[in-house]
């Protein structure tokens, strides 16, 4: 059977690597939107609260209902806004601050840059006015960076753009509202960190998508992911493997075949060009739905321990090769 393994102790060590770089524990909010980037939303929820971390976010309020018990603070980037003493709300739009509930808790998202979501910096005076004159309950004030992971002067000016906006909340008398931007990148290309909260997705599932001339901050992959034998036969040199007969036994070998697949969230890739697992196996042929090939007849393999060396061998992104795994697949913390 496929199975996904969560490394506790990888995980702590991440957190504590993060907590170094953010000053504190308490300073940390973890991302845990899309099923926790594919490890599983309630498994890292817990963890997460076992080892003191008191603020999540993610995207939709089903997701935040599921975790709700584990977190004081839960930030929601996608839902709509009502009164709540553990949720908040991200506000992405000018025209939504009419309708919301002066009851309910929200975090003023503002387009610094990115020009995907948040309020464009022309439009905030009116929409704190709007806050203000409807008294809603703004708790934080946000933005996201486009290149925070990218090695150019792109961040600098956007995280210019983003004092330029706490200057302006501040300055129009709003008080206990909270000012954050960093995601993992730029949380881990900071020297100084000051703002009262990161929003850490990426980095403590164990990955660093910075360019190599940042100061490396030792992450350890938490995901491992593994499947189970379900047939094994012996071919003769010639046979050929799979749908379209891509890989042909060049030798006599044992073949055994594998419950992982595409319909797992595993990619199927190119078999002219195979992915080789995280004990040095090439999967034979092309990958089908539900299994792929292996040579030899282990009962058990690992398939992928470092989903960032994956995601170089199919030109993505390590946040793409965990994110897409099943959440039908069992998950177990070791
Ligand atoms: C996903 C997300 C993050 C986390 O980004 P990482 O690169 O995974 O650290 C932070 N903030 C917002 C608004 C996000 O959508």
């Amino acid at each position: 059977m496929a199975t996904i393994h969560i490394s506790k102790d990888n995980f702590f060590h991440n957190l504590n690597q993060l907590a170094l770089k953010a000053g504190s524990k308490e300073r940390l909010a973890v991302v845990l939107k899309d099923n926790a980037y594919g490890h599983g939303l309630t498994i890292m929820a817990g963890l997460a609260a076992e080892y003191g971390i008191t603020q999540a976010v993610v995207i939709s309020v089903e997701e935040a209902e599921r975790i709700r018990s584990y977190f004081d603070q839960i930030l929601i980037l996608n839902g709509t806004p009502f009164p709540d003493e553990t949720f908040s709300f991200a506000v992405t739009d000018l025209r939504q601050l009419s309708a919301i509930d002066p009851a309910a808790r929200i975090e003023l998202k503002v387009d610094t840059g990115m020009h995907r979501n948040g309020i464009v910096m022309e439009e905030l005076e009116e929409a704190l006015a709007i806050i203000r004159n409807r008294s809603l309950g703004l708790v934080g004030v946000m933005t996201h960076y486009r290149s925070a992971d990218v090695l150019s002067s792109e961040w600098y000016w956007q995280k210019k753009n983003f004092e330029t906006v706490k200057q302006t909340v501040r300055s129009s008398g709003f008080k206990n509202v909270r000012f954050h931007s960093h995601n993992s990148a730029a949380l881990l290309r900071s020297k100084h960190f000051n703002e009262d909260m990161a929003r850490v997705g990426i980095a403590i599932y164990g990955y660093n998508e910075l360019p190599e001339v940042y100061d490396p901050v030792p992450l350890r992959p938490v995901l491992s992911l593994y499947a189970g034998r379900t047939s094994t036969r012996h071919l003769p040199s010639g046979a050929r493997i799979g749908y379209g007969g891509d890989y042909t036994v060049a030798k006599s070998a044992t073949v055994s075949t594998y419950d992982l697949g595409y319909g797992d969230g595993w990619l199927r890739g190119d078999a002219a060009r195979p992915y080789v697992t995280a004990e040095g196996l090439p999967i034979l042929g092309r990958v089908s739905m539900d299994f792929i090939s292996l040579e030899g007849d282990r009962e058990v393999v690992c398939v992928m321990d470092d989903a960032q060396a994956a995601a170089r061998h199919f030109g993505t992104i390590s946040y793409e090769m965990t994110t897409m795994l099943s959440p039908s697949i069992p998950r177990e913390v070791v």
